[in-house]
């Protein structure tokens, strides 16, 4: 069986699933390999970009942090690929990028489920620099506090 050396998540057969099982794995024969979410992060291939912006991102900052880690920690158990690749700030504009579209989308509905707010998704990768393989799909998803 196949076991990440990074992350240390088992691949059960058809997916990734969290380490939380490896207790159960009573298999000898086990291949360490880098799953497919720490390639993804290894490469930076990003499918989705999350940009955020208004004043409630400056200033309640860090709750909006844990309330980011907090999304990805749910997906990510349910699909292994749902994470985060990178959080970049400045002032009051965030810009997330995502190994998989389903956890852009996810944190754009969450900011307006909180905040309110208007949400914008896109499939469109144009405006992107140089970024995409062909063939990809990445989904763009912004996210604007109300004035
Ligand atoms: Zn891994």
């Amino acid at each position: 069986m196949k076991v990440c050396r990074k992350c240390h998540a088992i691949h059960d057969g058809k997916k990734w699933v969290p380490d939380a099982e490896l207790d159960k794995v009573t298999n000898n024969n086990v291949e360490y390999v880098l799953c497919e979410a720490c390639k993804r992060k290894r490469d930076k291939v990003v499918y989705g970009i999350v940009y955020l912006e208004g004043p409630v991102l400056q200033d309640r900052r860090d709750e909006i942090l844990k309330m980011i880690k907090k999304e990805e920690d749910i997906e990510s158990r349910h699909n292994h690929l749902s994470r985060i690749l990178s959080i970049d700030q400045n002032k009051n504009q965030m810009t997330i990028t995502t190994i998989n579209q389903w956890m852009a989308l996810q944190l754009g509905k969450q900011f307006k489920k909180t905040f309110k707010g208007k949400l914008e998704i896109s499939r469109d990768a144009s405006g992107r620099r140089g970024r995409g393989t062909k063939g990809r799909e990445e989904v763009v998803v912004r996210w604007k506090q109300a004035a």
